[in-house]
């Protein structure tokens, strides 16, 4: 098992005998950025056909550190001993605005005994990537996460581009799952969503409607609210089916 650390100037090996390290052009630390940014728009499909999977804690109890935990080739499921497995690591600053990677609002872990009884309001606090710990049995671990996350960021675009409009999405054989914009209050659960085949998108695109349009016309079955997201319910179509040879990330 091979482990490092990616820094922004370096990578740095975990070997037995004595440190070793590496540059940080092998494996850019910008490259976890985008792997957090790209999973996030599609999470659901990730982890149902690129059996990719995520989960985020947090730690703010002195600072901030947010952690997304990558699972890059898992069997079911986050797990974070699997084989393939990435730590980013997201450090949060409450007055630093200038240089970050994102916005949340976040207050200080009072749980601990010395702080107890202590409200703080939540603030706008200004994450910024830090490092990334990997581990991993292949041989040439540099390679193998630079080509998975390529993997990802490429799915990616090609998700993005099947989603652009109700013509697109129904050309590429998806189905499509409106979840309840009130998914958090509704009691309807995200399993339960209707599911639209790509024939019925099909229909929908030749009446001339927009996505917007479309969307627009779906509410909850149980609540009434208009739909919320849409997510891609079935796999895309293999990419030698896609119209525009030589478009996406080369290869
Ligand atoms: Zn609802």
């Amino acid at each position: 098992m091979t482990s490092f650390t990616v820094y922004q100037d370096r990578i740095d090996f975990d070997d037995r005998q004595g440190k070793r390290s590496a540059s940080a052009e092998a494996l850019p630390l910008s490259m976890f950025r985008t792997l957090l940014s790209e999973f996030s728009k599609y999470p659901y499909y990730f982890g149902a056909f690129e059996r990719v999977f995520m989960q985020q804690t947090t730690d703010y109890e002195s600072g901030f550190e947010d952690a997304y935990g990558f699972v890059l080739n898992g069997a079911s499921g986050y797990d974070p001993d699997a084989e393939g497995h990435i730590r980013v690591v997201f450090k949060g600053d409450q007055m630093k605005r200038g240089d970050f990677d994102y916005m949340a609002m976040a207050a200080p872990d009072t749980s601990t005994a010395y702080k107890r009884g202590r409200r703080i309001a939540p603030e706008e606090t200004y994450f910024k990537i830090e490092r990334a710990f990997c581990k991993s049995d292949e041989d040439r671990p540099l390679e193998w996460f630079r080509e998975q996350i390529e993997r990802v960021v490429s799915v990616a675009e090609r998700l993005d581009r099947a989603t652009a409009s109700l013509e697109s999405w129904a050309a590429s054989g998806m189905s499509m799952r409106a979840v309840c914009a009130q998914s958090i209050f509704c009691s309807r659960r995200y399993g339960e969503a209707d599911v639209i085949s790509h024939e019925r998108l099909s229909g929908y695109a030749q009446k001339g409607w927009s996505l917007d349009e479309f969307k627009s016309r779906l509410t909850c079955r149980r609540c009434g609210s208009p739909a919320g997201r849409l997510v891609p319910m079935s796999r895309l179509r293999p990419a030698e089916a896609e119209g525009s040879p030589g478009g996406g990330s080369g290869r």
